[in-house]
């Protein structure tokens, strides 16, 4: 069997990729492990920001794959004292609310069912062979057998535990990383944001309530690394939202997901090897404070896209050679911005995390998106994904 293009992993990256490459014509096959049920109800991300929408507005699939305008305000509460961020932009449009899974969803619906893409779930044993000088081949197996497909490309959607970045020897990529030393439990609850999304700090941790659909939204509370599910009862998590939001109004409502989330920050460079591409959590981590996971893998593949579009339907390589390089320094940037938020949020709270010194640093950090329109503008621009 031969195709142009094998994407592996069906998450938000591949799906983007796939959807994009169908529409202009070029043939691809995606392999995911799991079946289409389990990729639908997978729940994360909450917002594609203004950046990626921007994207499918290019595309013209904004409105049929998002769903409407997110709220441009960010509630950062300290030790129960509001203020209102209001995420200033006149470039185009707003981001979207979209949670990552009704994302899913949709570029399922528009890919296989509306433009009758190729996506082969519960694949199994997925092997890349990505000589020098010769087409790639991806092998794999499922329920009626083993298979080959020889292609032009191979582009490594499968997250950071996937076998595309594995496949790589020793020596060739650099792993950049940074361990922040403590966890975030993230919990689903069926209970919406009914103000303003929370960024909440205090002196017993941080906090943030984030929107995820009409009735639920994500709790995400700094934890130890050594934390576990025993640690974080139903009555412990909603006794330490009311703590750390110093509201004693919240009521306890049903908690649908409980896990832990060690922050880590990760980048492997450079993010291509032969005919193999690597895109999203493939090649780069951040953690949940900055919301960027989902957007940078849509950035990846909006450079990503384009350079395969040229490479295959112009016979230009030169983007696709250039495609590590020419993302890099936007994921650089935004690796920046995840660990300013991260150690803005963890450092003004709670003071044995970093001591009193930086715990006022950070709380000065805090003042200033408030007080500086400078520092207002930078920050709306990370925000919106767009500098
Ligand atoms: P994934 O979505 O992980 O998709 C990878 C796919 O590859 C999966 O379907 C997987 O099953 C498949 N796969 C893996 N191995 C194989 C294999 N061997 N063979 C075949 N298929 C394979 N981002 C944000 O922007 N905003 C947020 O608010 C946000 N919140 C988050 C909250 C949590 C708790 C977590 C965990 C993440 C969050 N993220 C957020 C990050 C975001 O979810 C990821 O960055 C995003 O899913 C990356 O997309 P991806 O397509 O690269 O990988």
């Amino acid at each position: 069997e031969e195709t142009k293009v094998v994407i592996i992993g069906a998450g938000v990256s591949g799906l983007t990729l796939a959807t994009f490459l169908q529409k202009s014509g070029v043939a691809c096959v995606v392999l995911e492990r799991r079946d289409r049920a389990y990729t639908e109800t997978r729940q994360r991300a909450g917002v594609v920001d203004a950046r990626a929408v921007q994207m499918f507005e290019r595309w013209n699939m904004a409105d049929r794959l998002l769903s409407g305008p997110v709220a441009q305000t960010i509630d950062y509460r300290l030790n129960g004292h509001s203020r209102i961020f209001e995420v200033a932009g006149e470039d185009g449009s707003p981001g979207r609310f979209c949670t990552q899974q009704m994302l899913i969803i949709n570029l399922l619906q528009e890919l296989i069912d509306n433009m009758a893409g190729d996506v082969r779930f519960e694949v199994t044993d997925v092997v890349i062979q990505n000589e020098e000088d010769q087409h790639p081949l991806v092998s794999y197996s499922d329920a009626s057998g083993s298979h080959q497909i020889r292609c032009d490309y191979i582009i490594g959607c499968d997250g950071d535990r996937g076998v595309s970045r594995a496949s790589i020897p020793q020596g060739i990529l650099t792993r950049y990383s940074h361990e922040f030393g403590y966890a975030w439990l993230a919990a689903l609850v069926e209970a919406p944001v009914t103000g303003n999304p929370i960024m909440g700090i205090s002196d017993y941790g941080c906090v943030a309530q984030l929107p995820r659909g009409p009735h639920r939204s994500r709790y995400y509370l700094q934890c130890a690394l050594s934390d576990g599910h025993e640690d974080w009862s139903d009555e412990r998590l909603w006794n330490e939202i009311r703590l750390r939001l110093s509201d004693n109004a919240i009521e306890n409502a049903t908690v649908h997901d409980k896990f832990f989330v060690p922050l880590r920050s990760v980048v492997y460079a450079p993010m291509q090897y032969r005919n193999l591409f690597l895109a999203g959590d493939a090649a780069h981590l951040v953690p949940p404070a900055s919301a960027k996971g989902m957007n940078l893998a849509l950035f990846d593949i909006d450079i990503l896209s384009k350079a395969l579009l040229g490479a295959i339907l112009d016979q230009d390589k030169t983007a696709l050679e250039n495609y590590s390089d020419t993302v890099l320094p936007h994921i650089w940037n935004y690796q920046d911005f995840s660990v300013w938020m991260t150690d803005m949020m963890h450092d003004a709270g709670d003071p044995g995390q970093h001591g009193t010194f930086r715990q006022m640093t950070a709380r000065a950090r805090l003042d200033n998106l408030f007080n500086s329109p400078t520092a207002a503008r930078m920050h709306s621009e990370y925000q919106r994904g767009t500098n």
